[in-house]
């Protein structure tokens, strides 16, 4: 097997790697009603084996990728930095504003303010990647090559996002 060309990975999914979460996303015109989805989470890094023929230890990507889950788990993802919404916050709440609407006043304690434009799958993708970048330079083996992240938000229904490590 030596010495054979190719690459590895591995990936770990479902079970455990999963969350509960509300959102609406903007499409051109329209805010979708508040809704909840039962996110599930999917996990493939490539890299060099080490000596012993790992490329990361599965108890470890689980817990790193677990990490994050729990941090979006029955919280309302809310998209920091779209275009069509207008959010201002006080002290305790976050005051959300499409177009004429009546406003949204839902509590910080259940909202996790993500750094996103949209909350769709594809942005959730790339945002839980760029968490568990930031985790495994951290706690990761070395050399590490390619991460790719899928969010399903329901069966069969999924988006990806890639990146170099
Ligand atoms: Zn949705």
């Amino acid at each position: 097997m030596a010495g054979q060309s190719g690459s590895h990975a591995v990936t770990v999914e479902r079970q455990r790697l999963r969350f509960a979460a509300g959102h609406f996303a903007t499409f051109a015109d329209e805010l979708e009603p508040i809704h909840g989805h039962n996110y599930d989470v999917f996990v493939e890094v490539v890299g060099p084996l080490t000596d012993e023929s790992w490329v990361i230890d599965f108890s470890l990507l689980k817990r790193l990728t677990r990490e994050v889950c729990e941090s979006l788990d029955h919280k309302f993802l809310l998209q920091m930095e779209s275009r069509a919404l207008t959010i201002s916050d006080d002290d305790t709440h976050y005051v959300i504003q499409y177009r004429d609407d009546h406003p949204y006043r839902l509590p910080k304690h259940d909202v996790a303010a993500l750094p996103i434009d949209n909350s769709t799958a594809e942005r959730l993708s790339q945002y839980i990647a760029g968490r568990l970048t930031e985790s495994l330079e951290v706690s990761g083996p070395p050399g590490l090559a390619r991460l790719r992240v899928g969010v399903e938000e329901m069966p069969g229904q999924a988006a990806w996002f890639e990146t170099d490590l």
